[in-house]
């Protein structure tokens, strides 16, 4: 998820890591740290900026000098508070092998219990030190095994995601490296190579990459690499020459932000889900409310507190949480919630939603929650934010740090963590061991639709050119698909400046309609759900008063073409998701627009990422 850099060569090593540290620090952060060898082990790490990092540098790092190889890593907190300790790199207990690592162990806790019952202290609540104690017991078993064999081992025994950089002063000229799901790359010097988990620290060194594919592991000398499967079968690479600017390497290639976080999704969503959803089993695990599901089920009512589109999320939570759980529930702005003096109880539970976790209405919404007795649990994207720190129990989204101000990935991240909550509420309670089955299934199947409609791209920017000249826009929307209308709205306000409104499709006729004409694009999502014979009714309404109608509908749906041309389809699954994939053409078309008219989509005009004031 986060920044690797290492480094080995003729050159010192810290003050290349170090650089290449800050060219990571686009993708967002909350600690960094470095290890090098020199004779020895030496590690350095810190909580907070690269700059911190310097710092400690300029004081401690002449114990440094000499060293030619070293690791380095930013880190995004997904198990254990940003702190030094949780910092990365992680060392074993005889602080001779070092490691960093992206991406998340799922059976983390398993192996941990294991290695802790053998012995092994653990210094950091992270996931990623298992990894290395588990290397460590490995080579003392078997010496002859060596870094790269212990290394490899290890793997077998790890279920998640993960881009590992491993140096051992046992073995003092290599870097082994690793990725499974989390992206790596070596950049080819002169006598010299990098290990990254993007382009960006390399390209000033180089422009010959290589990239890794998952399943596959490198050995890297200073004069020489070899890749291999993780299985151990040697691997013939393509040499890559890069020809991107920086500031298109920190994109992933796209134009923007936005654009790289609406494609991460299928990704980031499976990241989601990951240790977490057990399909075949009808099984969610939630370890951050695992303590306290027994008394979220017996709440009387739910309340969700949240601004924007965390508002919209909670919207959609609302939806599943009642359907399948079948425990009442309201939505509020928090903003609201705050100052109206609102009925809470000891009976209440009372979820807040905020990606940063430090929305300043949403904390104060949990403030007043607890003070009032409710039992208060969090839904957010940055680990160890004040809210989290403020709840009783909780849920990360493990979406990645999002750059781009208009939210994106951080919503999908939300429903599903809500889709999950649901299902966990409704177990052995409301609904049948298959029927969760089914539901999970759904679930799964749906980071692949959502690749599939991001492929409709080009498709999607051809209408968006018949939508950039509107001044208004309108999104309509029922069911499951009410909450996308108003977060599709909401996502051409905030970056394309158009004047737009999500409702609700029925009550179009109840006010709305009079604003029908030809300059009025209507914004339809009309997907084969149990309210598809009225959403076409709402259609042909808008149809009659000229309105330009732009429908999202389910794929294999012909009856729509006769309503309009401009149709993105989505590919069918249950109601309950649908809000997963019909959001995503609805982000894209947004997106498109906004750039068509210049905007600058990444940073709107009069917003802020986190919203820290009333
Ligand atoms: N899961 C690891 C941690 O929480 C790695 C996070 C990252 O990818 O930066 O330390």
């Amino acid at each position: 998820m986060c920044g690797i850099i290492g480094y080995i060569g003729r050159r010192e090593a810290a003050p290349l890591l170090l650089n290449g540290l800050k060219r990571l620090e686009y993708r967002g952060y909350d600690s960094a740290g470095m290890a090098v060898l020199n004779g020895s082990m030496k590690m350095l790490k810190k909580k907070g900026s690269v700059s911190n990092l310097e710092e400690l540098l300029n004081v401690s790092g002449t114990v440094m000098l000499g060293a030619t190889v070293g690791i380095a890593h930013t880190r995004w907190a997904t198990h254990g508070d940003p702190s030094d300790r949780n910092a990365h790199p992680h060392m074993n207990v005889s602080d001779d092998i070092a490691l960093i690592h992206n991406g998340i162990i799922e059976n983390y806790s398993t192996l941990k219990q294991e290695l802790m019952a053998e012995g092994y202290e653990f210094e950091s609540d992270t996931d990623s030190e298992v990894l290395v104690h588990l290397i460590d017991r490995i080579w003392k078993n078997d010496l002859a095994l060596g870094l790269e064999g212990s290394v490899r081992h290890a793997l077998r025994h790890v279920d998640g995601a993960y881009g590992i950089c491993v140096v051992s002063s046992r073995e003092p000229d290599k870097i082994v490296v690793a990725r499974k799901g989390s992206p790596l790359v070596i950049g080819l010097g002169d006598g010299e190579f990098f290990i990254a988990s993007d382009a960006a620290p390399i390209v000033e060194h180089t422009n010959k990459v290589v990239y890794l594919s998952d399943g596959e592991m490198a050995v890297v000398t200073r004069d020489n690499y070899t890749v291999k499967t993780i299985e151990n079968v040697e691997q013939q690479k393509r040499v890559t020459e890069l020809d991107f600017s920086l500031e298109k390497i920190e994109k992933g290639g796209f134009e923007h932000f936005m654009l790289k976080e609406i494609f991460e999704q299928p990704e980031v969503m499976r990241d989601v889900m990951r240790g977490r959803v057990r399909v075949e089993e009808g099984l969610v695990q939630l370890g951050g409310i695992h303590d306290y599901l027994d008394r979220l089920k017996q709440a009387k009512r739910i309340v969700i507190c949240a601004c924007g589109t965390s508002w919209h999320a909670g919207l959609i939570g609302e939806y599943l949480i009642e359907e399948f759980a079948r425990i009442p529930v309201e939505v509020d702005y928090a903003s609201e919630f705050r100052y109206r003096n609102p009925i809470v109880s000891a009976d209440d539970v009372v979820i807040v939603i905020s990606q940063s976790g430090e929305t300043a209405d949403t904390l104060a919404a949990l403030r007043l929650a607890k003070e009032k007795g409710a039992m208060v649990m969090g839904i957010c994207n940055v680990v160890g934010s004040t809210i989290p720190r403020e709840t009783l129990c909780g849920m990360y989204t493990h979406a990645g740090p999002e750059v781009g101000v208009a939210s994106t990935k951080a919503f999908t991240a939300q429903v599903i963590v809500l889709f999950m909550l649901a299902m966990a509420l409704s177990k052995g309670r409301t609904i049948s061991h298959e029927e969760i089955r089914l539901n999970l299934r759904e679930l799964a199947d749906v980071p692949d639709k959502v690749a599939r409609i991001l492929e409709q791209n080009d498709a999607i920017k051809e209408i968006a050119v018949k939508l950039k000249d509107a001044r208004n826009a309108l999104y309509l929307g029922r069911g499951y698909n009410f909450p996308v209308a108003l977060e599709g709205a909401l996502k051409l306000k905030e970056i394309s400046y158009i004047h737009a409104e999500g409702y609700p499709a029925a009550e179009m006729k109840h006010g709305p309609i009079a604003l029908i004409d030809e300059d009025m694009p209507v914004i339809v999502i009309a997907t084969r759900d149990n309210t598809y014979a009225k959403i076409l009714s709402n259609i042909e309404e808008v149809r009659s008063r000229k309105g330009r109608v732009i429908a999202i509908a389910s794929e294999g749906d012909r009856e729509i073409e006769r309503l309009t041309k401009d149709v993105i389809y989505i590919p069918q699954a249950s109601a309950a998701v649908l809000p997963l994939l019909t959001v995503i053409p609805l982000q894209l078309l947004s997106y498109h627009v906004a750039t068509l008219r210049g905007c600058n989509v990444d940073r709107p005009r009069n917003l802020a990422k986190s919203v820290t004031v009333e």
